[in-house]
């Protein structure tokens, strides 16, 4: 049951905050993992390649349990020109058994659900839905927060776990705007593949993954790259572009993304 007060609220169930609400719950802190999206992970638009070392110390032999879709076995590395490509393929045979390599392509939309119950199921308070707007404060101290549509929590800690836009940090000037300079813009598209076609396609066996990264045309020479990972029955495909490429060659992700799915090689 939510309460109003707590000794640490965590704000975001992403991976940073999952880890962070299960590690305090773990110790015995009464700890209220925030998260606005009505789900854990249904914000989460990263591809994804999910390097699990850190998540094994944390619980160990997570891939037993967790919704993980394909240990990566296979990485290519490609630059494309218009029409043909150059390509580094690695298969690494020692990644096809325990621990895998702790590297598996996961879809965040399942992945980040079980990754908040496993806090959740340590003694966090989970609440969904929950879009922190503001922090609290009192006597020039952090108090708490407050959320959408009125309610607040009190808090002596609170742990931003927002992600990359961290408009919460940024309100209360712990954290400036990212020129955008350094910042990059991603999109993805997860397309449906039976597990027939991406074996066959993509020359794999088993349950097998493998992780792709495109470089030059892939991104008609923006400074990015593209990907594409298999998962179970699907496979993600996207690329990411810093801001101020896109802005000078003057073409949405979204049509780059479109062309890139169009290359001949
Ligand atoms: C297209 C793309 C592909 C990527 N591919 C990979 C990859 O293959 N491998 C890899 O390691 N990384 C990848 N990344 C990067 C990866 O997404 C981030 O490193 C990772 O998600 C950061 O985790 P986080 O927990 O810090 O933040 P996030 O995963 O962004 O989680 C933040 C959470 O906080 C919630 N939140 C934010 N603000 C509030 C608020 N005010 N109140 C309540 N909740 C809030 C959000 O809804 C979200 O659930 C990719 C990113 C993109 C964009």
């Amino acid at each position: 049951m939510p309460q109003d007060s707590y000794d640490a609220v965590v704000v975001g169930a992403g991976l940073a905050g999952s880890a962070c609400a299960l590690t305090l719950a773990r110790n015995g802190v009464r700890v209220c993992l925030c998260e606005r999206g009505a789900q854990p992970g249904e914000k989460s638009l990263s591809g994804m390649v999910l390097y699990g070392r850190p998540l094994a110390a944390l619980i160990p032999f997570f891939w037993k349990e967790a919704p993980v879709e394909r240990p990566i076995v296979r990485r290519r590395v490609a630059v494309l020109s218009r029409d043909s490509e150059l390509a580094l393929d690695l298969r690494f045979e020692e990644f096809n058994h325990p621990p895998y390599n702790y590297t598996f392509s996961v879809l965040r939309s399942r992945f980040d659900r079980w990754f908040a119950k496993q806090a959740a199921d340590t003694g966090a308070t989970l609440l969904t839905g929950a879009l922190v707007d503001d922090l609290l404060w009192e006597g020039g101290k952090v108090a708490g927060v407050a959320i959408r549509g009125g309610a607040t929590l009190k808090a002596g800690v609170v742990v931003s776990c927002e992600g990359t836009n961290a408009f919460l940090a940024e309100k209360a000037k712990l954290r400036d705007r990212p020129p955008h300079r350094k910042v990059a813009v991603g999109v993805k598209e997860v397309l449906a593949m039976s597990r027939e076609v991406i074996q066959e396609r993509f020359g794999l066996e088993g349950n097998e993954g493998i992780a792709m990264e495109f470089y030059g045309q892939s991104v008609r020479g923006l400074v990015g790259s593209a990907f594409l990972y298999t998962n179970q029955d699907s496979i993600s495909v996207g690329l990411s572009c810093s801001v101020e490429s896109l802005i000078a060659g003057k073409i949405p992700p979204a049509e780059l993304l479109a062309q890139f799915k169009r290359h001949p090689a």
